[in-house]
């Protein structure tokens, strides 16, 4: 088949183009590198069936003749979608409508990488895909959240008034190799002052908790659901729940780290609880992570140990 990855340089996109080429697809990855580093999908170039198309999906890009979409073009970090908000908004409303319109065109399936970011800051937990949510709209986080909200709005209603064929995951946080070393998220802040020797910079006190899903995991998941009859939403995600004190020392104890950990302020909005419920994921479409997440962040630590 031929795959059209958007966002397919980025942590996520990038292990997915690779495990679509090693099943023997043709893919090919738009980007315009705004948030990812022209490496992740270097080694991929050489490869056959690998096309690199450079562009912004804010623009129309119906002049592609492809099977199946996968849209996984946005900012994900909070540092990255917070420096540019209003495009932030732009990239998931009107980047929705470009990759739904070519699907439309194609009479072909489009996945959406929606997020966990959708639940807000939970009244429920763990969140299952019935829960509305509790968003700040007015809030700094609000360009993801409510545009992300948004380009799940659209997908639905592609669905309801064109019969588009639109698949719908929400994932719970993920990483792994190719994670932007400098994007601010948790994980790779966390090993990178690790293995640098510096301060390990916590927000608040450690009680938040997350739910960390490697990310051949995921990319696991989004091909399921991708093959699957189901239009979602689904979440996806590791329902390992750790806080955020524990997540530091491990990473403390599997670098040999002699780091500290120094306590700051907690941002805005940032959600106190999260973790997935995945019962639906099981259940239609018989997944669920298989790597923990001692053997994930050894693999992620290898991965950044050069760029430390
Ligand atoms: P990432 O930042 O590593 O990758 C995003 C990619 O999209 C980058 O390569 C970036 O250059 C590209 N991009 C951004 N704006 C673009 C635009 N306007 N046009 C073309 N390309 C653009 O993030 P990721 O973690 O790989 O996330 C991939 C998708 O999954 C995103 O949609 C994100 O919202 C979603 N998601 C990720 C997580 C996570 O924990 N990693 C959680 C929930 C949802």
């Amino acid at each position: 088949m031929k795959i059209l990855v958007t966002g397919g340089a980025g942590l996520i996109g990038s292990n997915l183009c690779k495990r679509l080429l090693d099943h023997g697809d043709q893919v090919i990855c738009l980007d315009n590198f705004s948030t990812s580093r022209r490496e992740n999908v270097e080694p991929l170039l050489k490869r056959e069936g690998f096309k690199l198309v450079e562009h912004d999906v804010t623009q129309v890009y119906n002049f592609l003749e492809v099977d199946q979409i996968y849209n996984l073009a946005c900012p994900a970090s909070p540092v990255h979608y917070q420096k540019t908000p209003v495009e932030t908004v732009r990239t998931c409303v009107q980047g929705a409508i470009n990759a739904l319109e070519l699907a439309k065109k194609l009479n072909i399936p489009v996945l959406q990488a929606s997020t966990s970011e959708v639940y807000g800051d939970p009244e429920v937990h763990p969140q299952p895909e019935t829960y509305t949510g509790n968003v700040n709209q007015i809030g700094p986080r609000a360009c993801y959240d409510e545009g992300k909200r948004c380009a799940e709005t659209l997908f639905f209603d592609y669905h309801r008034e064109w019969g588009v064929k639109i698949k719908v995951v929400r994932i719970f946080n993920t990483y792994g190799p190719n994670n932007a070393p400098d994007d601010g998220r948790v994980v790779s802040n966390f090993i990178l002052q690790a293995l640098r020797g510096e301060s390990i910079t916590m927000q608040g006190d450690g009680s938040k908790t997350r739910a960390f899903c490697y990310v051949d995991d995921l990319v696991e998941g989004l091909i399921k659901m991708m093959n699957s009859t189901e239009i979602g939403p689904i979440n996806l995600g590791n329902p390992g729940e750790f806080t955020m004190q524990e997540l530091a020392e491990l990473i403390i104890e599997l670098t040999g780290s002699k780091s500290k950990i120094v306590n700051e302020d907690n941002r805005p909005d940032d959600p106190k609880i999260r973790r997935p419920d995945i019962s639906l994921a099981k259940e239609k479409l018989g997944w669920e992570p298989t790597i923990a997440l001692r053997e994930g962040l050894q693999k992620t630590i290898e991965y950044f140990k050069p760029l430390a």
